[in-house]
């Protein structure tokens, strides 16, 4: 009888294993692709994203806001699919014990001075970006840039068994694919970088992504889109200097985008399109100066353009263009009373406020944004960006788990 029993409980075991198995593997193997930007604001200790701001608490929590929306906004368009970044956990042999480390290394926002952590975790797809602010020299707005990375392994020096070392060599292999690729098969990857931006009292900042800069306001979402664009290997990565010869970048993405090879302003790094390099805001046919060349003029908001997303793809990186509201004349993720007023000033005159693509700007385009009237919502987030493939098969992946467990 006892026999039996037993043999009911196998039975019954492995049959909610195959079930839980069945579930398993449509669940995992379609992972959401999409690399998710993280800001950190440890460094932060002067609280320039908030109360310490030099404008105020109001003004520091808009900044914050606008520097989580361009956040977004780059996660929303960059589809890479990043590994985790783990130390392992040292590795036992019968005579000796081998551990690893690795570390993080940035300058530190608020100071400048280099700091190192040591074996951080880094979640699967993020990509940290460490924030702050100080004084600036002269008329610079801000730094950014991706970080370094250091690894170390020890043992005692006793020595391991052939079988332990093969198990060691694999732990090794794996750890060094997570930090030096993230597990891509090529191009650019890091764990993060850091950014900075101006805090000098002397600097004045349109904080608010929602509001274009007044003539005398040097425009905050601007720079943030430009320094994160360098935090993600934009003008300082091997990569990008691998494709900048001479004075020219020569990704074949960036040169369909611009027609011939893009010039470079070089004083002395080659890290920036020259001065003035014209495309269009991405994902719309808008001309605007690049956000990626060294300058931004004060009273003007620079968005991402194609040809600095085109040189996110010659990096690397995956890259899906957002698309907007046909109405969101000013492109940034909404349908509200600044579109309003882009219309007015337009109004008969061109077709800058070109709703319905009819080469004018009147009171049909007026209807258009009454009916598409969203209000003011978070600056660029809310941008419609195209689901790659994979995303929808994991949405399919996860309506099959859901019903299942029913
Ligand atoms: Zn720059």
């Amino acid at each position: 009888m006892g026999i039996d029993f037993g043999a009911t409980v196998m039975s019954r075991f492995h049959q909610s294993w195959a079930f839980s198995f069945l579930v398993i593997a449509f669940c995992f193997p379609l992972p959401l692709s999409a690399i998710n930007i993280t800001l950190d604001y440890q460094y932060d200790t002067n609280n320039f994203f908030g109360a310490g701001n030099p404008d105020g608490a109001t003004a520091g929590a808009e900044a914050r806001a606008t520097l989580e929306a361009v956040a977004d906004f780059y996660s929303g368009i960059l589809t890479d699919t990043f590994s985790s970044i783990q130390t392992p956990p040292p590795f036992v042999g019968q005579l000796d014990t081998q551990t690893w480390e690795w570390s993080a290394i940035f300058s530190n926002p608020q100071t400048g001075a280099s700091i190192t952590l040591v074996d951080e975790t880094i979640a699967s797809d993020e990509y940290r970006i460490y924030v702050g602010a100080r004084s600036l020299p002269g008329s610079t707005l801000g730094f950014g840039g991706p970080g370094g990375r250091g690894w170390s392994t020890s043992s005692n020096g006793i020595g391991f068994f052939p079988g332990e070392n093969a198990q060691i060599s694999q732990i090794h292999a794996d750890f060094l694919a997570d930090l030096d690729y993230r597990e891509e098969m090529s191009g650019f990857s890091a764990w993060g970088g850091a950014v900075t931006f101006d805090n000098s009292t002397s600097t004045n900042w349109n904080y608010d992504g929602n509001a274009q800069p007044a003539y005398n306001e040097n425009d905050f979402l601007s720079v943030a889109v430009h320094e994160i664009g360098h935090a993600l290997g934009l003008g300082v990565s091997d990569e990008w200097d691998l494709l900048a010869m001479g004075t020219n970048f020569f990704g074949i993405a960036s040169q369909t985008e611009y027609g011939s090879q893009v010039p470079l302003a070089c004083n002395p790094g080659c890290g920036h399109w020259a001065e003035g390099i014209s495309s269009v805001v991405f994902g719309t046919a808008t001309s605007q100066e690049a956000a990626m060349d060294p300058t931004v003029t004060q009273g003007t908001r620079k968005q991402l353009t194609a040809l600095d997303a085109a040189a996110l793809t010659d990096i690397g990186w995956s890259v899906v263009a957002p698309s907007y509201d046909p109405a969101d004349y000013d492109t940034d993720g909404d349908v509200d009373a600044a579109d309003l007023v882009w219309l007015e000033n337009w109004y008969g005159v061109n077709d800058n406020a070109d709703a319905d693509s009819d080469g004018d700007t009147d009171g049909n385009d007026f209807l258009i944004w009454q009916r598409n009237y969203t209000g003011a919502v978070p600056p660029l987030a809310s941008a419609t960006v195209p689901e790659p493939s994979s995303l929808l098969l994991g949405a399919m992946s996860l309506l099959l788990c859901l019903s299942r467990r029913r």
